[in-house]
């Protein structure tokens, strides 16, 4: 049995390369093979969001607390709260985050392929995209 102590794990600053504001990432988990499993708690704060991207084997975000945003490219803006649960179809280019106005933080769930691919990054997210109303939740 393994357990990962938190005592022994800092909370990262996730890169300005691949994400827009300030961004903190804790890892809960890197499976080994044949684990493919990918966890962490990302905590974004107001304005704070990935840059475009897709994941390979697709992903799961559970949202933990706040509220935040996802956009599908060519799709609106979605508000995601605390509770929800966003399912991310594999190879589909899209984007994460708070809220304007609001701390967000979700767990992403992810799984490498059986090449070792995993995320791929684009370009930063405009203001003007970041900011667009969102869709009313239904
Ligand atoms: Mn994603």
């Amino acid at each position: 049995m393994t357990v990962l102590r938190s005592a022994n794990r800092k909370t990262n600053v996730q890169p300005p390369t691949n994400f827009t504001g300030v961004v903190f990432s804790d890892e809960i988990v890197q499976g080994k093979a044949p684990s493919r499993m990918r966890a962490s708690v990302v905590s974004f704060t107001p304005g704070g969001r990935t840059a475009w991207h897709s994941h390979p084997v697709g992903q799961t975000l559970y949202c933990l607390s706040g509220a935040g945003r996802v956009q599908f490219e060519g799709q609106q803006v979605q508000e995601i709260r605390a509770g929800d649960t966003v399912l991310i179809p594999p190879n589909t280019r899209h984007w994460h985050g708070s809220a304007p106005d609001k701390l967000f933080a979700h767990l992403a769930m992810s799984e490498q392929t059986d090449k070792g691919e995993g995320t791929a990054w684009f370009e930063h997210v405009s203001d003007t995209d970041y900011n667009a109303a969102p869709a009313p939740v239904t």
